[in-house]
């Protein structure tokens, strides 16, 4: 049996984690915050409405691995996400659809006519470079005021045109009346909540959860046979080469009693003047009944935890060379969204997550731990993150 040390428990310390505990390994987790889930640690607040303390944050994936794994933590609510832009006094559906084009400008176009609509305005552009060059060649210049400039402007403090091209490029534009925000084959909520599907996923006699406690300063940082690392990368060197750049928000929690319901759909993004980009209301998202109703407004900020990796050149030379300094750690794999610099779903933390578990399974194997229980000793364990594992029964 090895001692690993896993700094960080959110999606991917608490998926690394458990894998290495159910593989025989002793696993110390280390986490700063006073709970787990990291930035999706959802609670009740004064008046009982479970919220999501770090802002919403909605399941969705196409990846069957990473369903079927977390289902063995949690029940599932049906919930598919639906956002509304605040445009010129209307709430208009997000991603941009036909709906929205029709109810814009007062049209009755058909989707070959909101096709031919957009053929016409968009701007074309021989290379996208950046996210303006993203917008004005999907949706051309009007649309890109309307429903982008502003709210890129107040999420990253930066104008599309000075932002990436992926950052824009994430955002579909539909013909059709499709109005769901995401078209994942599985879209849903835990049952009972993100914090309970940790609690279960951390729930292991071979795991010792530490809550309020700095990682990199943890005595078994220098016993443990592996370090499994999930704070910012730039953190981790002690800020040697300088400070990455990451975006914040402060999140305004507001509970408004006697107010069974607030706004028609979950989010609604405000691409105007207000000094914030959304609101959302939790009922929406957990289907929870109560007489008020609890939201959250978003107020991006250059201080704070840090949330969001700024998606510039400058940041991804910076990243490449805290990455180069990674690479020569021997013993500690880099995970997740802060230690990758990379902004993830959380399907696609756990589906990381997954993958380096299996990796550092087979090493600490190979170099004499204990064989996981999967697996006889001496065999490797598969890297291929598309291959099933055995479905455990599920934890009581
Ligand atoms: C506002 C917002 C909304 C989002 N909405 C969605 C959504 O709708 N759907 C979706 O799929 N994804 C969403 N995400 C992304 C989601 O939050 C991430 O995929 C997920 O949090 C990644 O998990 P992680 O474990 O890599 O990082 P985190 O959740 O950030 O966990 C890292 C943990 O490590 C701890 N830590 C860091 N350094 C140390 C240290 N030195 N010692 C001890 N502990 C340490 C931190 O306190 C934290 O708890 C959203 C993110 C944000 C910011």
């Amino acid at each position: 049996m090895a001692l690993v040390l896993v700094v960080g428990a959110g999606f991917s310390g608490s998926v690394a984690a458990r894998e290495l505990a159910d593989a025989g390994h002793r696993v110390v987790v280390a986490e700063r915050r006073g709970h787990v889930g990291g930035n999706a640690y959802d609670e009740r607040d004064q008046a009982g409405v479970l919220v999501h303390r770090y802002g919403p944050h909605i399941f969705h994936t196409n990846a069957a691995r990473v369903w079927e794994y977390l289902s063995q933590f949690t029940a599932w609510r049906p919930y598919e996400h639906r956002v509304l832009a605040s445009v010129d006094g209307q709430l208009l559906p997000l991603p941009i659809n036909r709906t929205t084009i029709n109810r814009l400008y007062g049209w009755q176009l058909t989707e070959a006519g909101v096709a031919r609509h957009l053929r016409r305005v968009a701007v074309p552009r021989a290379e996208l470079r950046t996210s303006e060059d993203v917008v004005l060649s999907r949706v051309g210049p009007d649309l890109a005021e309307r429903f982008f400039r502003g709210y890129t402007r107040k999420q990253w403090s930066r104008d599309l045109s000075e932002l990436g091209p992926g950052v824009a490029g994430r955002i579909p534009v539909r013909t059709t009346e499709e109005d769901r925000y995401f078209t994942d084959r599985w879209q849903a909520m835990p049952a009972n909540g993100y914090a309970a599907l940790f609690h279960r996923l951390l729930n292991h006699p071979r795991i010792e959860l530490r809550l309020g406690t700095e990682g990199l300063v943890a005595p078994e940082r220098g016993q443990a046979a592996a370090v499994v690392y999930t704070g910012p990368l730039d953190a981790y060197f002690d800020y040697r080469l300088g400070r990455l750049p990451y975006r914040s928000i402060r999140f305004a929690h507001e509970h408004l009693p006697g107010v069974a319901q607030l706004q028609p759909v979950a989010t609604i993004n405000y691409p105007g003047p207000e000094p914030f980009t959304r609101v959302t209301e939790f009922k929406h998202l957990t289907g929870q009944v109560h007489p008020g109703t609890s939201i959250v407004r978003e107020y991006p900020t250059d201080v704070g935890d840090p949330y969001y990796p700024v998606p510039s050149p400058a940041s991804n030379h910076l990243a490449n060379q805290y990455r180069a300094l990674a690479a020569r750690e021997h013993g500690v794999v880099f995970l997740g969204r802060l230690a990758q610099y990379r902004y993830l779903n959380m399907d696609q933390a756990v589906a990381a997550a997954l993958q380096a578990s299996d990796r550092l399974r087979a090493d600490l194997g190979a170099r004499g731990g204990c064989a996981s229980p999967d697996a006889p000793a001496g065999s490797t364990a598969t890297t291929d993150p598309a291959s099933p594992r055995p479905r455990r029964p599920s934890p009581g």
